[in-house]
């Protein structure tokens, strides 16, 4: 066995190359565009980018975030991505350890970063990427332990049996997903109904199909609320300072998919304190 330290290294250096993968994700997924071929290239000068300034986060610094060739700036949102993914996947190693877990949770990180930035750039959600996260949230659901308890409390109560655990494991994923999106669809429904305007798109709704699959109902529920003060705070704020209109449309998909990944890291305890509230009672 290699020494936590080096595990540690190469699973940050995973990360990266994962990172300026899923940067082409972001920047093609949401214009139909393949994200195989062609090879990168420059926005503006169409000059190709050569391997060596290919390297995740380093090259962005030499180059002093500009194109070789025709020095036109190039987005920082490029390292971010990188490093964002790099840190997450270390978290998910020093939360979850060597474990399917950590891989299942690795996974729903590069699904969320990619609809971070997707929604904050284009207020784009797409399909391929809501669809495939809550296929893969269903399949993985079969191979962790199930932690959300919904599921468990239903068998026994409505079956009166215990089932294995796989299958309760799967229940609760598809608990998350009904829960998720039936709840953010009712809020889209009931604003339209009240406003006679589209409030929030149908990508949210989709998009917590993905969220719940990996996260069971109550952590989902602690996302949508987490998600909704996040928006409502940093939003707000945004508009204040920036001073653009009322109708600025807020990329919420951002905020959900913000607040998403810090409920995989620190929601299970919120949900237990909250249900020990309810437990004096
Ligand atoms: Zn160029």
């Amino acid at each position: 066995m290699l020494p936590a330290p080096f595990i540690a290294a190469a699973i940050f250096c995973f990360g990266l190359v994962i990172g300026s993968f899923l940067n082409v994700c972001i920047v093609r997924i949401p214009g139909g565009k393949s994200i195989v071929s062609p090879p990168s290239a420059c926005p503006k000068c169409g000059a190709q980018i050569r391997p060596y300034d290919n390297i995740p986060v380093v090259s962005w610094l030499l180059l002093r975030g500009k194109c070789r060739g025709c020095k036109t700036p190039i987005s920082a949102i490029y390292p971010t991505v990188e490093l964002l993914s790099a840190l997450l996947f270390i978290g998910c190693y020093l939360a979850f350890g060597l474990t399917i877990d950590a891989l299942k949770w690795a996974v729903f990180s590069a699904l969320i970063v990619v609809l971070i930035f997707t929604d904050l750039r284009e207020r784009i959600l797409p399909d391929v990427i809501n669809f495939s996260g809550f296929a893969a949230g269903l399949v993985l659901s079969f191979f962790t332990l199930p932690s959300d308890g919904a599921a468990a409390w239903l068998a026994r109560h409505a079956l009166g049996s215990p089932l294995p655990l796989p299958v309760i494991s799967f229940a609760d994923a598809l608990l998350g997903a009904a829960v998720g999106s039936s709840l953010l669809w009712l809020v889209s429904e009931g604003y339209f109904r009240l406003r006679h305007r589209e409030g929030m798109g149908l990508g949210d709704v989709k998009m917590m199909l993905l969220i719940g699959a990996f996260l069971g109902p109550k952590l989902t529920l602690l996302t949508i609320l987490a998600g909704s003060l996040l928006g409502s705070i940093l939003g707000l704020t945004f508009i204040l300072v920036s001073r653009k209109g009322r109708d600025y449309e807020l990329p919420f998909g951002t905020f959900l998919g913000i607040a998403a990944v810090l409920v995989m890291f620190f929601g299970s305890p919120v949900v237990q304190w909250y249900q020990s509230l309810l437990m004096v009672r």
